[in-house]
């Protein structure tokens, strides 16, 4: 078992142990799960039917950590909400709900920062301060669950952080997430985003066939990718497209290619020929993200007529793509510029 001291990262099975290992009865441990992973309580007060006595033994050695509050935006234009959330010892976190026709959905962070060092990326800029606990990434649905009083549907991974750099924890996550004991969301409405870490795509596609992967392409070739992601130094594109591939064959599923698009970087009708050539015949979509600018960096957002030649290249490939509908533009819901802005306007930034 990886390091996790708290007990809403424990899993039925290592509860169970944990309760008869104080010597409590069995049945105790589907209680306490139930109170922590369905009525999503915050206090292990909150507990009614739990014994004081056997709380307090397993909170001795299992803190109850989650995340608290800090700051609340909500878009005036769509209903999003972003979140900026501390952790138990102070790091921020940033998580977004988004409100579809087709239900919730919440995007959560998976590291405090992140250690990838995309260019473009707010949420790099500091670095990697540590990894997630499963329970962190589960409160970040429970806060908002709780908040908004709605039922969450739907997950995405994109928020700071590289799910694959912090793979058991996220593996964790997704079964308690999609577990009946827990909130039960079906892992088809689960949808995992990574810069391209390329064993982690396998062992992935190996583990939960059921949940959609997102890629992080950004670029029609190596030299360019290189350019934009340093983890383009580690796989070669042959390689990445090689696991993608993999993960269509073994799961049955289309896979999404996100691509931002960056004024005079990779926004050319050629890049858009060579992307087109690069997918021909793999099941995927893609995902047009006009970038967003941040101000340490100097892209800057592709005008609308590039990025409707851009679609309209693929198209004619007859490759799936669509545009990024940008959600809570007023609130400024882009990736890591919450937690980033917070720290700056404090003064610890
Ligand atoms: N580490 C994961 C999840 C990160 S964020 C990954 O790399 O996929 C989700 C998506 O937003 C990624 O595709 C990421 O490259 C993209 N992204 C990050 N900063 C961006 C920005 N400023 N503008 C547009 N897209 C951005």
């Amino acid at each position: 078992m990886e390091n996790w001291k708290d007990i809403r990262s424990l899993n039925m099975e290592e509860l169970t142990e944990e309760v008869a290992a104080v010597g409590e009865k069995r049945f105790r441990a589907k209680q306490v799960y139930g109170w922590l992973h369905q009525k999503l309580i915050r206090s292990g007060d909150e507990m009614k039917n739990v014994p004081a006595a056997c709380r307090e033994k397993l909170f001795e050695s299992f803190p109850l950590y989650g995340v608290t509050e800090v700051e609340r935006y909500v878009s005036g234009i769509d209903g999003t909400m972003k979140f900026l959330f501390a952790l138990h010892d102070g790091n921020l976190i940033e998580s977004v709900l988004m409100k579809y026709k087709h239900g919730n959905s919440v995007c959560i962070s998976s590291q405090a920062g992140c250690r990838m060092g995309c260019r473009f990326c707010a949420s790099t800029l500091p670095g990697l301060s540590r990894n997630m606990y499963p329970s962190e990434m589960l409160d970040q649905i429970y806060a908002i669950q709780r908040a908004t009083g709605e039922r969450v549907s739907h997950i995405v991974v994109m928020g700071t952080g590289e799910p694959f750099d912090n793979f058991e924890a996220l593996c964790r996550m997704i079964e308690m997430i999609s577990d009946e004991n827990g909130l039960n969301i079906s892992r088809r409405n689960i949808t995992v985003s990574t810069c391209g870490i390329v064993p982690k795509i396998y062992a992935f596609a190996d583990r939960f066939p059921q949940v959609t992967l997102a890629i992080s392409l950004h670029a029609p070739n190596d030299t360019m990718r290189r350019e934009l992601m340093p983890i383009a130094n580690r796989y070669a594109m042959e390689e990445l497209m090689e696991a993608a591939s993999y993960y269509v064959h073994k799961t049955g599923r289309r896979i999404t290619f996100e691509y931002s698009l960056v004024k005079d970087q990779n926004d050319h009708p050629e890049h858009a020929q060579m992307l087109a050539a690069l997918v021909k015949g793999l099941n995927c979509h893609i995902n047009l993200i006009p970038v967003n600018p941040v101000k340490e960096r100097d892209y800057e957002q592709s005008g609308q007529k590039n990025i409707r030649a851009f679609l309209h290249i693929l198209e004619k490939h007859h490759i799936q793509a669509t545009v990024r509908r940008e959600m809570g533009r007023d609130i400024s819901a882009a990736c890591g510029q919450l937690r980033k802005g917070y720290k700056e306007r404090s003064g610890n930034g």
